[in-house]
C-alpha cells in the first residue's frame, strides 16, 4: 500500500515550495507581486538552462522564470550569473572577479549594477537559484557592493 506515494509526495512538495519564490507578473493579476500562494504553475522549460516558463492560474498569463530577475535577457549561463554575485559579495574586485570567471570586467560591473538595481528581490532570487546560499545578509552586501561599482575607479588593481 504505501510503496509507491512517499516519494513523489515529496518532490511535489520540493517544487511547490520553489515555486513560492515566484510571483504573478501581471500587473492587472489580483495576485501580482505576492509570493508564497500556490498560483504559479511550471507550463513549460526552455533553453540551455532549463528555463521553467511559468503561469498564473489565476489570469492565465505566461510568463519566463527569470523575467524581472537579473537572469533575464542574460546571455550568460544563471551559474556564472549567480558566481559574479558571489565574487563581489565575498569582496573580490570587478577586475579580479571577471579574471577568474573568465568574463569581461565590464561584464561583471554591469551586473553588479544591475543586482543592485534588484537588490529588493535579489534575496529571494539567490535563495530560489543558489539553495547553498546561507538566506541571511545577501541582500544588504549585495546593495552595498553594487553603490561601490557605480564608482569603481579605472586603474582599480582589483
Ligand atoms: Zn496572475
Amino acid at each position: 500500500m504505501d510503496h509507491c506515494f512517499p516519494r513523489d509526495l515529496a518532490a511535489e512538495r520540493q517544487v511547490m515550495d520553489d515555486l513560492k519564490h515566484f510571483c504573478c507578473l501581471n500587473k492587472n493579476c489580483p495576485k501580482h507581486g505576492v509570493r508564497g500562494e500556490e498560483n504559479i504553475r511550471i507550463r513549460a522549460r526552455y533553453g540551455p538552462d532549463n528555463t521553467r516558463l511559468l503561469y498564473c492560474l489565476v489570469c492565465k498569463k505566461k510568463f519566463s522564470e527569470r523575467r524581472g530577475t537579473i537572469f533575464f535577457d542574460s546571455r550568460l549561463p544563471q551559474t556564472t550569473v549567480v558566481s559574479i554575485i558571489e565574487h563581489v559579495v565575498e569582496g573580490n574586485g570587478m577586475r579580479k572577479t571577471g579574471r577568474l570567471l573568465k568574463v569581461d570586467s565590464d561584464t561583471v560591473s554591469r551586473y553588479t549594477k544591475l543586482a543592485g538595481r534588484h537588490a529588493e528581490k535579489l534575496h529571494d532570487e539567490l535563495v530560489a537559484f543558489s539553495p547553498k546560499h546561507p538566506r541571511s545578509s545577501i541582500r544588504r552586501e549585495v546593495g552595498l557592493r553594487a553603490k561601490k561599482a557605480g564608482t569603481v575607479r579605472r586603474g582599480e588593481s582589483g
